[in-house]
């Protein structure tokens, strides 16, 4: 019973959550303050109030319309709060089948909610605006660093200050590998398929969660940015050159990771491990 409790719990935080990550995608490509002035509806202006504001409740009680100019309001709102709940609560549960010592449990459960927070804050702004802020990757960048020094036990190291130089490590490596990508793609493709963002997106992971992580997310992000990529042209009817942001397809290969990441990684070294 105390995990379906605990996982009431995260969806609810998850929602909290959803909340601020709208006003993060919103506010933060356009250049505004995430805190001042309070949410406003964008179209009157009105503010809105405490009442208004709640997660999922205030969308379905309102008719999912501004109470001040009738102008219907997004369901990308309650969506992004919807997704972001049931995230928290999946990550919950799928950490706690782990069975981990509670230090690790704590540990991945707040890198990993970090980085859930994280890669939906990115693909909105990158799908909507074709960025990804560094005002969302640099915090998540110097998060992962601060987690390896207080978890030092997640990198297998000896020391806090080991833990801290291989995060490090990783964050140059996989930081590394994606410009060295972005640079040969604009060779090959003569346009831009990564862009900064993207590789401080995956400098991210890898020093959240480390270099195997990173390798999992730029794999199957590539892998379901194709077929994402080739699916919306067949849906859109347009041709290749159309411009897909990769952003959200490796938020989606890095939420992979979290739950499937590690199975499928011992399956994949198990395929040359002779018997
Ligand atoms: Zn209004």
């Amino acid at each position: 019973m105390d995990v379906l409790f605990y996982a009431v719990f995260a969806f609810l935080f998850g929602l909290c959550v959803g909340s601020f990550l709208n006003v993060c995608a919103w506010r933060i490509p356009r250049g505004e303050s995430i805190v001042f002035p309070p949410s406003q509806c964008p179209k009157c202006h009105r503010p809105i109030k405490w009442y208004e504001n709640i997660p999922i409740l205030s969308y379905l009680a309102l008719g999912r319309r501004c109470r001040g100019c009738r102008e219907p309001i997004s369901p990308r709102y309650f969506l992004i709060e919807l997704a972001t709940g049931l995230l928290f609560a999946a990550v919950y549960l799928k950490i706690s089948s782990l069975n981990l010592p509670f230090r690790i449990s704590v540990a991945r459960l707040a890198v990993s909610l970090v980085v859930v927070s994280l890669s939906i804050a990115i693909s909105v702004t990158d799908w909507e605006h074709r960025r990804i802020p560094n005002k969302l990757t640099y915090p998540a960048i110097i998060f992962g660093l601060a987690m390896a020094v207080a978890f030092p036990e997640e990198w297998r190291a000896p020391s806090r200050f080991m833990a801290l130089g291989f995060a490090c490590a990783s964050t140059a490596f996989w930081g590394g590998i994606m410009i060295a990508m972005a640079y040969f793609g604009k060779l090959a493709f003569k346009q831009d398929a990564l862009g900064w963002g993207d590789i401080k997106y995956v400098a991210a992971i890898a020093a959240a969660m480390g270099p195997r992580a990173a390798f999992f997310t730029v794999f199957a992000g590539s892998v379901i940015g194709t077929v994402g990529g080739l699916g919306l042209m067949v849906v859109r009817g347009k041709g290749p050159r159309m411009a897909i942001p990769f952003g959200p397809a490796l938020a989606a290969g890095a939420l992979l990771w979290i739950f499937i990441g590690h199975e499928a990684w011992n399956a994949y070294i198990a395929l040359f491990r002779t018997p």
